[in-house]
């Protein structure tokens, strides 16, 4: 089984519609959707949710007032003034130190799990899918992602699946170091603009720092030519293949809207590119 993670260094560049596209394309896969912050994957495949399990991580403090001897310790020691004169624990201010559960003297400090989001086992026509949904400013969105890796790698194994696909966060992160350990492809997709290719040149440091073997589509690359063949620069001298020049099409958003993938949408040009680029992976 092969792991391909599409990564894109920042947001918006058209990872998400590769990867439904792929999606339509590859057979015997699973699919993943490890943006968890901002996760978009399954308006283009509309998944089935058959398993639905919470993800616990951090800690918040409670105080138990029956056995607190009011000696102030845990006021004084926490950074986050997140507890009040009254001996009451803010959950909102509370960042989880546990410091002060090693200070009380009379152990009234409990430490209870946060629920911080929910991952998903789903059923799509594309077949097995795997997501998540962090909670509102909830952190450890790499935790998550590891753990959702962990579920389609399973699945994938127990099934004799030939591919994991994986749509990646953006950045250059815990989350995006979480999407990348141990995948067999990083494919970076980015897009003519300055921003672009500034920020495909940090993740694909991180590809590089892991040893991963890396490619780049340029997305748009018909927008701005010369920053297309900038970018063709830029990963000649890292040693990185361009593997696919997509065009600019008004299909694409049109597409999103409608939530089909790309190439399922379409028969213009851009459909026959990606075919070929899945191709190409494969
Ligand atoms: S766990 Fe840390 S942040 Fe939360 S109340 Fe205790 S000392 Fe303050
Ligand atoms: S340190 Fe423990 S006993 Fe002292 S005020 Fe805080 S919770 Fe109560």
């Amino acid at each position: 089984m092969k792991q391909i993670v599409v990564i894109s260094g920042k947001g918006g560049t058209g990872k998400t519609v590769l990867t439904a596209s792929f999606a339509s394309l590859a057979m015997n896969k699973v699919m993943v959707d490890c943006d968890v912050d901002a996760a978009d994957l399954h308006l283009l495949v509309r998944p089935e949710i058959k398993e639905r399990h919470e993800f616990r991580s951090g800690v918040t403090a409670r105080i138990d007032r029956d056995i607190c001897q009011e000696c102030g310790k845990c006021i004084s020691v926490c950074r986050f003034d997140a507890i009040s004169e009254d001996f009451r624990v803010d959950a909102v201010s509370c960042e989880g130190c546990t410091i002060c559960s090693y200070v009380c003297p009379a152990g009234a400090v409990v430490l209870e799990e946060n629920v911080s989001g929910e991952w998903f086992v789903s059923e799509t026509k594309y077949g097995p899918f795997v997501h998540a949904k962090l909670g509102i400013a909830e952190e450890n969105s790499g935790k998550l992602v590891s753990k959702v890796r962990e579920a389609a790698k399973a699945i994938a194994e127990q099934e004799k699946l030939d591919y994991v696909i994986i749509d990646g966060p953006p950045g250059i992160g815990c989350p995006v170091i979480a999407s990348l350990s141990g995948v067999d492809l990083a494919l970076i997709v980015t897009e003519p603009t300055l921003s672009g290719m500034h920020d495909m040149e940090r993740v694909e440091k991180v590809s590089k720092h892991f040893s991963i073997p890396t490619k780049v589509v340029i997305n748009k690359y018909d927008l701005n030519p010369g920053n297309s063949e900038a970018i063709k620069q830029i990963c000649q001298k890292a040693d990185i293949d361009v593997i696919a020049l997509l065009p600019f099409s008004r299909q694409v958003s049109e597409s999103i809207v409608q939530g089909i993938p790309l190439v399922e949408f379409t028969g213009d040009g851009i459909a026959g590119d990606i075919a070929m680029l899945w191709e190409r992976i494969k």
